[in-house]
């Protein structure tokens, strides 16, 4: 049995970017969990991706993009209301040269959040 794959819950849903305006489609082949063309996302899930359990609502602005030795590029986001962090897997739809600008963003504070993860897994 696939245990991991609990933990994920596959929601794909087009919505309307509370950031920029943008419409963003439904994705078809993934999760659409962020807006295509700034690259933010709303805080809504609390534990896993998916649950929609948060109440926080707040904006969560990417910082910055790492490559995941098992998600490949993910964007880095932070809360601008309660500072959560969280890992974003990109979308092939993304804004190119924002993903690029955020990959050249801040390796040490990437470093640093890679170290946390791995301290508390
Ligand atoms: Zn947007
Ligand atoms: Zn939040």
């Amino acid at each position: 049995m696939n245990t991991e794959r609990k933990n994920f819950i596959v929601i794909d849903e087009k919505f309307t970017c509370k950031n920029c305006g943008e419409k963003n489609p439904k994705h078809g082949a993934s999760c659409r969990n962020h807006c295509r063309k700034c690259l933010y996302s709303e805080h809504i899930d609390e534990t896993i991706p998916g649950d929609r359990k948060s109440d926080c609502k707040g904006l969560m602005a990417p910082i910055y993009s790492i490559f995941d030795s098992k998600k490949g590029q993910v964007i880095v986001q932070k809360c601008l209301k309660c500072g959560k962090t969280s890992l974003n897997k990109i979308a092939d739809d993304d804004n190119l040269e924002l993903l690029t600008k955020l990959l050249n963003a801040n390796p040490e504070a990437a470093d640093e959040l890679t170290r946390n993860r791995r301290n508390n897994a």
